[in-house]
């Protein structure tokens, strides 16, 4: 029987330990020991295999029990088959058992893949050879809108300071694009192996060329113009269409025309962030917009037609005889569009009223004359009325 490490001892956890500790024990373990971040260190992986057999004891309650009773002296092969199970099976857990056992443990933090375990992983392997594309960086710029353009949608062309490819070297870094030559470390191949002891003997592993970062080739000499670096600042024209109804603060994406990345690969994304131009009479609530009208006391009272501005220009609007203020008239259409495509909001008329302040004479004298006349006062039943009517206001 080979001398084993308590498994309580492995994890660094007490004999009494919750099965929340372990996990988290092990969790720590396993990520301090992954492959992925241990590429050919042997003395990592034995680790992370012991870890994994610990914690697949103590994490299931029946063999915790039967190993708090019997320890290692019955060894994985003591349990035999209602024990341990296939995993141990052979004397231990490939590193296949322990991410198809416990992947999940790692809550998508790493990528999983031995790719430094070849062999038997080779789908695996082949995934990790292909190097992530590199991407530039994302421009946010701001576009202020009028609430025409916005109730329209617009098209708008501007003019972006960005870092494209290089022309010279076509983004690559190297002079012309073509001074390249073939990796020394992978010659050519982009890929490292190396011999590693395996579980059922010596095994290959195969990882990406550190040197030539899995390209197989590596630059002879640099471009003189981007000094190597693959991209020129350039002011770009760019293009694109804003839908309409869009509202302050939020953002559109025109895909790829962003940064250029160093040394080839995809363009970031331009970020249009909306800013709303104050309307110097509107006020936009959602979908429809609000207009406070001043009223004169005379077509409040005896109706008429004034003069209003909505979004696309001045628009006619009648005015009932006896029209109170606080009374809401509704110019419907006359709002903006929902992006999402649920009709157009509308124009919401707030009517406040106007009370001279200052009259002539003869004006003075029209008003006295209607002083002590039947319908110039209010009763209270018409107060009533009319306060219940405009009960939102108070609220
Ligand atoms: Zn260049
Ligand atoms: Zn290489």
């Amino acid at each position: 029987m080979e001398n084993k490490r308590d498994y309580y001892e492995v994890l660094g956890v007490s004999k009494t330990a919750t099965a929340d500790e372990i996990k988290k024990a092990y969790r720590k373990l396993a990520i301090k020991y992954h492959p992925d971040k241990n590429p050919g260190d042997k003395a990592a992986e034995e680790k992370f295999k012991e870890a994994a057999e610990a914690y697949e004891v103590l994490s299931n309650d029946e063999k915790r029990q039967k190993y708090d009773q019997f320890g290692h002296s019955m060894g994985p092969q003591g349990f035999g088959g209602g024990g341990f199970g296939g995993g141990f099976s052979g004397g231990g857990m490939s590193m296949e058992d322990i991410f198809s056992q416990f992947g999940d443990i790692f809550g998508g933090h790493f990528e999983f893949g031995g790719g430094g375990f070849g062999g038997a992983t080779g789908g695996r392997s082949s995934r990790r050879r292909q190097k992530p594309q590199r991407r530039g960086s994302d421009l946010r710029i701001k576009v202020k809108l009028t609430l025409e353009e916005i109730s329209k949608g617009v098209s708008k062309t501007l003019r972006i300071p960005t870092y494209v490819k290089c022309e010279h070297c076509n983004g690559t870094g190297a002079k012309d694009g073509t001074a390249f030559t073939t990796c020394p470390t992978c010659h050519g191949t982009g890929t490292v192996s190396q011999i590693v002891q395996g579980l059922f003997g010596p095994q290959e592993a195969v990882g990406v060329c550190p040197q030539c970062d899995g390209e197989g080739k590596v630059i002879s000499e640099l471009c003189s113009y981007c000094n190597g670096e693959g991209i020129q600042r350039k002011d770009e024209l760019v293009s694109f269409d804003i839908p309409a109804g869009v509202s302050e603060g939020m953002t559109l994406t025109v895909k790829g025309k962003g940064n250029a990345p160093r040394r080839g690969g995809v363009n970031g994304d331009l970020l249009v962030v909306i800013e709303e131009v104050k309307h110097p009479e509107l006020i936009r609530d959602g979908k429809d917009v609000i207009y406070n009208l001043m009223l004169d006391v005379v077509t409040a009272t005896l109706g008429g037609a004034v003069e209003v501005p909505t979004i696309t220009g001045r628009a006619r609007l009648n005015i009932p005889a006896g029209t109170q203020p606080g009374k809401v008239l509704r110019l419907r259409g006359k709002g903006l569009p929902d992006p999402q495509g649920s009709g157009i909001g509308d124009e919401l008329v707030n009517v406040m009223v106007y009370i001279p302040e200052k009259l002539n004479d003869k004006e003075k004298e029209a008003f006295e004359s209607l002083r002590d006349q039947p319908d110039i006062k209010p009763d209270p039943s018409t107060t009533h009325r009319l306060f219940s009517k405009l009960k939102h206001i108070f609220e």
